[in-house]
Order: structure tokens, then sequence, then C-alpha cells
């Protein structure tokens, strides 16, 4: 057995499909955890997950990529591309905190955290933009503190500069008053920021980025050092989609990819790769 800890298939990449993904994916004994990025994604991740007895749960968030600006993506679903736009969100606790309460599947807050990739370092206002994703992150750890869920950290630099951003939520988490728990979701950091995270009691998810044949070696070399009690497995579909389908759309079970890579990374068997991901799972979201 295995668990996707990080999943979109709450997404419009899936408004056609969804049943059938999630179907495929438990027949494999693939359980998953759909994120929200904004309040309408959340409330849907909710919606989902209350259709299946067990093996679906939701986390419910504020991306920050939705905290500073509209947001167009394309999206493909079966075949069709479309333009979507998601308009910018203002955050409001109370009503996050009433989501997060409507239902037992709810297993957790997020994605929320820091983004700073479309930022131009010389914007004048990036500043501004950085202080409102940094003030709402500080609410989500109040929130997440109050009703004792974990965070889904999502955590991305500028291209310039990748490992600012790591620092910045490391001051932010302990700085805090409050003790939580959570994951850094789709790691990027670097290695010692790796080793500061767990310290704090933090998990380090790792996606199919780990599988690439280029530029995945830093990372590779983390996954090797850290400790397999400390790692989560994610996907982070419909983006993001492991060798060896690289390039089309990810979907929950190609998570077994990301536990083979690091199974072969440590030099363990994939059956003990699956059991900790999973016990590691289910300990941080008290599934
Ligand atoms: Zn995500």
């Amino acid at each position: 057995m295995l668990i996707d800890s990080h999943c979109h298939v709450n997404f419009n990449a899936y408004n056609k499909d969804d049943r059938e993904i999630i179907d495929r994916s438990l027949a494999e004994d693939i359980w998953l955890i759909n994120i929200g990025s904004e309040y309408e994604t959340s409330r849907r991740s909710i919606g989902i997950a209350e259709n299946y007895q067990q093996g679906v749960y939701a986390v419910v968030g504020l991306h920050p990529i939705h905290v500073t600006g509209d947001v167009t993506e394309s999206v493909i679903t079966n075949g069709q591309t479309q333009e979507v736009t998601t308009r910018r969100e203002e955050f409001d606790y109370n009503k996050y905190k009433e989501l997060a309460k409507s239902s037992k599947k709810v297993v957790g807050l997020g994605e929320v955290g820091l983004d700073y990739f479309y930022f131009d370092r010389n914007e004048a206002d990036a500043k501004a933009k950085k202080n409102l994703q940094k003030e709402y992150f500080n609410q989500f750890i109040n929130l997440a503190s109050e009703l004792n869920l974990p965070l889904v950290v999502h955590c991305r630099g500028h291209k310039d500069n990748p490992y600012e951003v790591y620092d910045d939520i490391l001051e932010i988490i302990q700085g805090s008053d409050k003790k939580i728990r959570g994951v850094i979701h789709c790691f990027g950091g670097n290695s010692s920021q790796a080793q500061k995270f767990i310290n704090l009691g933090f998990y380090i998810g790792f996606t199919g980025i780990i599988t690439f044949k280029k530029k995945a070696e830093e990372l590779q070399q983390i996954a090797k050092e850290i400790p397999l009690e400390k790692i989560l497995i994610e996907t982070d579909a419909p983006y993001l989609a492991p060798e060896p389908h690289r390039g089309q759309r990810n979907e929950p079970s190609y998570v077994k990819f990301v536990a083979q890579k690091i199974a072969q990374l440590k030099g363990l068997n994939l059956e003990e790769v699956a059991n900790t991901t999973t016990a590691n799972a289910r300990n941080l979201f008290n599934i």
C-alpha cells in the first residue's frame, strides 16, 4: 500500500474523469490526499473525499500564488486545452476555520506558504507581496494550532535565488510560539535546510522531480541522506508526472514511481519504502 500525500484530483484537469482516476488508484491500493489551493478547490476536495468510505482525504488552504494576484493557466482535460483564470483571494480566517471543521475527512491545512517564482527581483512591490504571503502563512500557523491540524507547506523560490524562500519559511516557523507540525511539500531547498526542517519535526515531501534525469542530482542526494522516517511521497498531480510519464498529465497511481526511485536511491526494497512512507503519512495526517 502507498499514500499519495499531495495531489489535486479536485482541479479542473480531472473534471471529466475524477472518479475514474481515483478508482484506478484505490484499485492499486494507493490512497490519496487532495489538496486545496483556494476556497473553491478546497471545498471540492472535501466533496470528493465525502464520496469514499476510506482512502480519499482532503486538505484545505490558500496557495500563496492566489494571494498576490489572478492566475491564468492552461488546463488539459481529456485532450482539450482550456485557459482558466482563478481570481486573487483575500484570506478569511473564520471561513477557512468553518470549512476545515465541516468534515472529518479534512486531515490538514494547505497548501499554504511562500512562492516568489513570478516576482521580479527588482520589482518595487515584490517586498509588499512577500509580506502579504508571510502574513497569511502566519495566520494559517495560528489556525493549524487552534484546530490541531498539520500544515502542508508550499515553498518555491525565484529561479535566480531558489533557497532564500526556504530560509524565510524557516525563520517564520522558528519564530512562532505555536507548536506546529507538517510537511514541506515538493522540497526544493538544499541539504542543510532539509536538516533544519527535520529538526523542527517536519517531514520532507518528494515528487516525481526526483525521477528526472536532469537537474535532480541535488534532490536525489538529499533523499539519500535524510532518514526514510522523515520522508513523504507525493505526485502533485496533475503537475510533475514522474518518469516514464514525464510531460503527461500526472495521477495519484504514479506515486509508485516516486517510491521506486527512493528505494533505488537508498538501496532498500520497495516494500520497506512503501511501509515506512505510508506509516509517515498516516502519522502526520492522523489517518
Ligand atoms: Zn500542489
